[in-house]
């Protein structure tokens, strides 16, 4: 018998396809879609506008693909820790960040990385597989927490996963989606060139570049990846780009005592930046085990942040969220497949 079809990750267009295949009106697609997308519906009886034998159709050739998540671990700070599974058995965790009345959900858009960054738990972890639109869409979707934010800043390589992200993208920012706003969506990627031109060029939301040293040849030992798409490639693109719709563009930039935190790094930066727009976020780093290095300490921090301001270049620094239940950034770790975590 023929693989159910999955409904999370479509738009109307491609809904509407499956259903006429399936015999089915196609003009449920849309109504089925916000079921699915805003009333986060897990079974085709739910729906109380939908006639019965049409229901009876869907249950035969389609799933909602909505999965509420294996487990979940809360932090004293409030933050909320999930392990969702995919069918194929791969695990994956998203965090959700309350703080105050902005409430920003942290997903995933591949099971571990082979990006291989220094500083990231779930680089050392290696990768297992990618994620669909659809799966990256439950991740919010599939929770019951009420969201303002999305970041696509958990475990994986937006860039390496690129066309699902940019199908997820669209259901979280389209009107017969998820709505959330296109300013309120960032994708945060290391500078995967030619991905970084498809959101451009696709999409409207956010884009964060991960960038940890002003100087090509020092990030390069952190963020392996710099060597094949050179970091100043996606600043080139941000800063080219007809920015008349003010689409948020930062660099993250984690600082570590003694690497990244000097007078030299803080010069080549503001040359960098100014008189771009592009701001920069400051963030506190998470020694993982064995790692004999320290996150810059919060004065440090907040002198880099004072000298860039003065400068002209916006920055701001992030506070640590989630760290006491591995949920900070950079800590993402949920180990092979949801059968086998490491816990
Ligand atoms: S920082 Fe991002 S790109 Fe780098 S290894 Fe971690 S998840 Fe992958």
């Amino acid at each position: 018998m023929e693989e159910k079809k999955v409904i999370a990750g479509m738009d109307p267009d491609m809904l509407a396809i499956h259903l006429a295949t399936a015999g089915i009106d196609e003009r449920y697609a849309r109504r089925l879609l916000y079921w699915v997308y805003r009333r986060g519906i897990r079974s085709f009886s739910e729906p109380d506008d939908i006639p019965v034998r049409v229901k009876s159709a869907l249950e035969e050739r389609f799933i909602t693909g909505v999965n509420p998540p294996v487990s979940s671990v809360r932090s004293s700070d409030g933050s909320v820790k999930y392990l969702f599974g995919t069918a194929g058995g791969l695990s994956h965790e998203t965090v959700w960040l309350p703080e105050g009345r902005r409430m920003t959900v942290c997903v995933s858009v591949q099971s571990g990385c082979r990006m291989g960054c220094r500083f990231c738990a779930t680089g050392r972890d290696g990768w297992r597989g990618n994620l669909t639109a659809g799966e990256i869409v439950n991740q919010v979707v599939g929770i019951t927490d009420p969201f303002t934010h999305i970041v696509l800043m958990g475990m994986g390589e937006p860039g390496d996963n690129i066309g699902e992200v940019i199908r997820a993208c669209r259901v979280f920012t389209a009107e017969w989606g998820l709505a959330a706003g296109r300013s309120k969506v960032t994708v945060s990627t290391v500078g995967v060139t030619p991905a970084v031109r498809r959101l451009l060029d696709e999409t409207e939301v956010n884009i964060t570049l991960s960038l940890h040293s002003p100087f090509a040849d020092e990030r390069a030992e952190v963020i392996p990846a710099e060597r094949r798409w050179p970091f100043t490639e996606s600043l080139e693109l941000m800063q080219e780009y007809d920015n008349s719709r003010r689409r948020r563009f930062t660099v993250a930039y984690v600082m570590i005592k003694g690497k990244n935190d000097s007078g030299r790094h803080l010069e080549e930066l503001r040359r960098l930046l100014h008189g771009t727009g592009i701001r920069v976020n400051l963030l506190p780093y998470h020694p993982l085990p064995g790692d004999s290095e320290k996150s810059a300490d919060e004065k440090t921090m907040m002198q880099f942040r004072h000298q860039l301001v003065t400068s002209g270049v916006g920055a701001s620094v992030r506070r640590s969220r989630g760290a006491d239940i591995a949920a900070a950034c950079g800590m993402l770790a949920s180990g092979g497949t949801t059968r086998k975590r490491k816990g």
